[in-house]
C-alpha cells in the first residue's frame, strides 16, 4: 500500500460504511463482505475481494485509520503534486504521514517528496509480501511424464511459531515505544521543515518487547522448516519452472505470501527419451521382420502394447502408439531400427546366400545413375 493508495481509495466506499462508522460496524461489514466475496466460493469476485481486504486491513487499525483519515484530509480526493510542495502543511508533519504509509515509495507521493524531507525511509508498518522462495525438485522420468505430488522440504522465515509474531516471550506482550510513541519515527525540524527518520529505539517498528521471545531473539520472525506437498503437473521436462503462488514466505503485517519457484530436473529413462509431448523409443527388429512384416511387442510407460510393423518397412520408419506419452497430451514415437547380427551361423549364412541369389536388386542403382 502506497501513500498514493491512500489518498485515491476510498476505503469507507470500498466497505460500504460512513465516515464515523464504528469499529465494530466496519468489522460487522467486512465479515460479511469477506463472506461473500472469497475467492474459494466467488471466483469472479477477487479483484473485489482484495479491495475489501485492503480497506478492512487499513480501517481496523486505529493508528492506520487515523493516518488515512488524516492524509484523505489533506489531500482530499484530488491529489495534486505540485499544491504541495512549497511549503508543506503547518503543523503537520508530511514526512512522518509519508514513511508511515508510504511503504515503496516508487511511483507514489513518497517520489515527489522524498528529496525534500529526507527520503531514505524504510516503513516501518506497511504490509509487506513476502519473499519469493526458489527450490529445485528431481523428478523420475515416469513422474515428469505424468505428473506427480513431491513432498518439498523448505526452509523460510516466517512469524516465529512461539510467540505468534509478537517477538515478545510468551506470556508477555510487546507494547508502544516509549521514544517515538509507537508511530517508528522520530522527526526533528530544521528551517520550517520537519525531518523524520526511523526510530533507533525499537528500528522502526514502533514497538518494544521487555523480554524478548526466546524462540526469535525478539525478531518476530525465525527461519523455519516446512515440508510443502508440492504438485507437479504432467509433462515437465528438465529445467522447466512451476510457479505455485502463495506458496513462499509469509508476507510481514498482513501483507501477502511471496511465491514458490520450482525448478524441475528430470533423470533420463533407459529406454524412453522425451519429445515435447511425446515419448520416444527406438526399437531393433530384424531383417526378415521388417522385410515380411510382424507383430511386435512394445513397452510402454503403462505395459506394453503390440505394434503391428507392415512388410516393407526400412529401418528407421517411426510408428506411432496413439495416447502413450504425457497423458491426455503426446503419444509414443516407436523407431524401428533393422539389427544387423554381428555373427551368423553357418545355416543363416547360407539362407542368406540363398537370398541374395533370388533378389539381385541393387538397392544403390539410383546413385550411379545420378552421377553419370
Ligand atoms: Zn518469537
Ligand atoms: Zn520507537
Amino acid at each position: 500500500m502506497s501513500a498514493r493508495d491512500y489518498v485515491e481509495k476510498d476505503y469507507y466506499a470500498a466497505l460500504g460504511v460512513p465516515k464515523d462508522a464504528s469499529a465494530s460496524d466496519i468489522k460487522k461489514a467486512y465479515r460479511k463482505l469477506a463472506r461473500d466475496l472469497h475467492p474459494d466460493t466467488n471466483p469472479g469476485g477477487e479483484e473485489r475481494f482484495k479491495e475489501v481486504s485492503e480497506a478492512y486491513d487499513v480501517l481496523s487499525d486505529t493508528a492506520k485509520r487515523k493516518e488515512y483519515d488524516e492524509a484523505r484530509s489533506l489531500f482530499g480526493s484530488g491529489y495534486r503534486p505540485g499544491g504541495y510542495a512549497g511549503g508543506g502543511a503547518p503543523g503537520f508533519d508530511l514526512g512522518d504521514l509519508f514513511s508511515r504509509a508510504g511503504g515503496q515509495a516508487a511511483g507514489g507521493l513518497g517520489d515527489v517528496f522524498g528529496g525534500l524531507f529526507g527520503g531514505g525511509r524504510s516503513a516501518g508498518r506497511a504490509p509487506r509480501r513476502g519473499a519469493d522462495v526458489e527450490a529445485d525438485v528431481t523428478l523420475s522420468f515416469a513422474d515428469a511424464v505424468r505428473g506427480a505430488t513431491v513432498p518439498l522440504r523448505l526452509t523460510t522465515t516466517g512469524p516465529c511459531a512461539t510467540c505468534g509474531g509478537s517477538g515478545a516471550a510468551p506470556g508477555t506482550s510487546p507494547h508502544a515505544c516509549a521514544t517515538c510513541s509507537g508511530a517508528g519515527v522520530t522527526s526533528r525540524s530544521q528551517g520550517g521543515f520537519a525531518f523524520s527518520e526511523p526510530c533507533k529505539a525499537c528500528r522502526g517498528s514502533g514497538r518494544t518487547v521487555d523480554t524478548p521471545c526466546p524462540g526469535c531473539a525478539g525478531e518476530g520472525r525465525a527461519v523455519q522448516g516446512k515440508t510443502l506437498n508440492v504438485r507437479i503437473p504432467p509433462g515437465v521436462s528438465e529445467g522447466s519452472k512451476v510457479r505455485l503462488s502463495g506458496r513462499g514466505g509469509a508476507g510481514e503485517r498482513g501483507g501477502s505470501a511471496g511465491d514458490l519457484m520450482v525448478t524441475v530436473h528430470v533423470s533420463p529413462h533407459r529406454l524412453f527419451a522425451r519429445k515435447g509431448d511425446h515419448l520416444t523409443l527406438a526399437v531393433p527388429v530384424t531383417f526378415p521382420e521388417a522385410a515380411l512384416g510382424a507383430q511386435i511387442s512394445v513397452p510402454t510407460l503403462d505395459g506394453s502394447v503390440t505394434l503391428k510393423v507392415p512388410a516393407g518397412t526400412s529401418s528407421g520408419r517411426t510408428f506411432r502408439v496413439k495416447g502413450r506419452g504425457v497423458p491426455g497430451k503426446g503419444d509414443l514415437l516407436v523407431t524401428v531400427e533393422v539389427a544387423v547380427p554381428a555373427r551368423l551361423s553357418k545355416e543363416a549364412e547360407q539362407a542368406l546366400a540363398a537370398f541374395s541369389a533370388a533378389a539381385p536388386e541393387n538397392p544403390r542403382a539410383h546413385l550411379a545413375e545420378e552421377v553419370s
